[in-house]
């Protein structure tokens, strides 16, 4: 790092943004599909969706009416190659000339597959904290490596936001989801293409989520609190889309990929330990972490947080076990960017996921003084 303002940015600092149209607003998934798909002059709609969440997502597949050429509901998480092969043929079949992703980042991120493969437009109606939407990222799992690369192909031209497909996601899953948004905000700070306008988007989605999640938990029909944390979510992911994946990504990605650990809860637990990890590194970018959560110190101020959203679990409690440490780290250690701006060593990395292992009280209580 060698600039080091308020900002504690690269010397050259890039920044680019692909062009997405957002609606946001409690009904607009109700009200507008059918005039957001005459925008894109489409006639033939490839739905695609899980079925478990029929009930919330068929409101958004009936308006489609004739236009509805395909639907896909069977979604598996991290986009397997199988299930894109499977719906790339679809789309070749019914010759789709548009693809509608309603549902969590698997949704989006399988929609996003098959316009890698045929390079159909696609419109995504989030309904987790997920983020995908917002960026041009794709992500594919074969033979338990998941591959990731960036094609603006991919990337959703129409996004609606509608806080009211998400009043009955569970608190549990509204939290860790909600963590998966806190993930991007802060590692937003230190990613690789980190800018100004990276920085002030996760600063503000880091305060909309720190105040709109708490706020479901207490009431998880509450529409302002759902909008709150909707809309802490989309600007955390444009942050996270234009800052790019750092060492937080890369090790979720590993233990997502490899040892298919669940993507949320894994960004949940892994989060505290890379931001104890970084935090002195990069100073000033902490104290906006720890200002938008509402704290003196970032690490006390996502503890908060978590003890707000009642998450206290380890890696081991999502099925990771201790003699897969070693190889994680290896495979983590090829794909941490040299841009990180603290050296990240074989010794620092082992601790840092076994501390994840162990689970969130494996922080060392000094660092939170
Ligand atoms: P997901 O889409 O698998 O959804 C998680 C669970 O939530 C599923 O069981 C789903 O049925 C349920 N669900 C979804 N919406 C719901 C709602 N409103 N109410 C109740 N239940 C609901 O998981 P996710 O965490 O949303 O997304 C994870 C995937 O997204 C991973 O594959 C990850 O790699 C990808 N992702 C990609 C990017 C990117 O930029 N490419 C960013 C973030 C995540």
């Amino acid at each position: 790092m060698e600039w080091h303002g308020t900002h504690e940015l690269p010397k050259l600092v890039e920044y680019q943004t692909e062009a997405t149209r957002v609606r946001f607003g409690s009904g607009v998934a109700r009200t507008t599909v059918a005039g957001e798909v005459d925008r894109f002059n489409a006639q033939r709609v490839l739905f695609i969706s899980t079925r478990r969440d029929a009930a919330t997502t068929n409101v958004v597949a009936r308006q489609l009416g004739s236009r509805l050429a395909a639907m896909f509901q069977d979604v598996r998480p991290h986009v397997p190659i199988e299930v894109v092969t499977d719906v790339r043929q679809i789309a070749e079949a019914r010759e789709v000339d548009l693809i509608l992703a309603v549902g969590g980042g698997s949704s989006v991120g399988t929609a996003k597959a098959v316009a890698l493969k045929t390079g159909v437009p696609v419109m995504a109606v989030p309904t987790t904290y997920a983020g995908s939407e917002m960026t041009a990222v794709w992500g594919i799992t074969d033979r338990r490596q998941k591959t990731t690369g960036v094609d603006p192909v991919v990337q959703p031209r129409t996004v609606l936001y509608d806080p009211d497909l998400t009043l009955k996601m569970p608190r549990h899953l509204s939290a860790v989801s909600g963590l998966n948004a806190v993930a991007h905000g802060v590692e937003a700070f230190w990613a690789p293409r980190r800018n100004p306008a990276s920085s002030a988007l996760a600063e503000e989605s880091l305060r909309a989520l720190a105040t709109g999640l708490p706020a479901i938990m207490r009431d998880p029909a509450s529409v302002s609190a759902r909008s709150e944390a909707l809309m802490g979510s989309w600007l955390a992911g444009m942050a996270f889309a234009s800052a790019g994946s750092g060492i937080h990504h890369k090790i979720c990605h590993v233990l997502g990929g490899t040892f298919d650990l669940p993507h949320a809860e894994t960004h949940a637990v892994v989060l505290p330990h890379v931001l104890e990890f970084q935090a002195s590194s990069v100073p000033n970018s902490a104290s906006r972490i720890a200002s938008a959560l509402g704290a003196d110190n970032a690490l006390t101020g996502l503890k908060r947080l978590y003890d707000d959203l009642s998450i206290r679990t380890g890696l081991r409690d999502l099925g990771l076990a201790d003699q897969d440490l070693v190889e994680a780290t290896s495979l983590v250690l090829d794909k941490i960017p040299a841009s990180n701006p603290r050296p990240v060593e074989r010794e620092g990395m082992e601790a840092l996921l076994r501390a994840a292992w162990a689970g969130t009280s494996a922080i060392r209580m000094e660092t939170l003084q």
